[in-house]
């Protein structure tokens, strides 16, 4: 079962936190949003749970 990060689009602020714990399936659009560009695989689990906790905003979820 393949994992996604889901952004809460109004809790975010932009700041990018997310993109520097999870470069890989992070990227940030011009105005520093993230936008996700992939599915959590097994091996980003963990850093994408680390990027969970640390959003300021709790904007970040893991869903099926
Ligand atoms: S860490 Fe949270 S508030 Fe910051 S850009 Fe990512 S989702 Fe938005």
């Amino acid at each position: 079962m393949s994992h996604q990060l889901r952004v809460d689009w109004p809790a975010c602020k932009g700041r990018g936190l997310c993109h520097e714990l999870l470069p890989e399936i992070v990227d940030l659009d011009e105005w520093g949003y993230p936008i996700v560009t992939g599915p959590i695989t097994d091996d980003l689990r963990p850093d994408a749970a680390s990027a969970v906790r640390a959003c300021p905003r709790l904007a970040l979820r893991i869903v099926d």
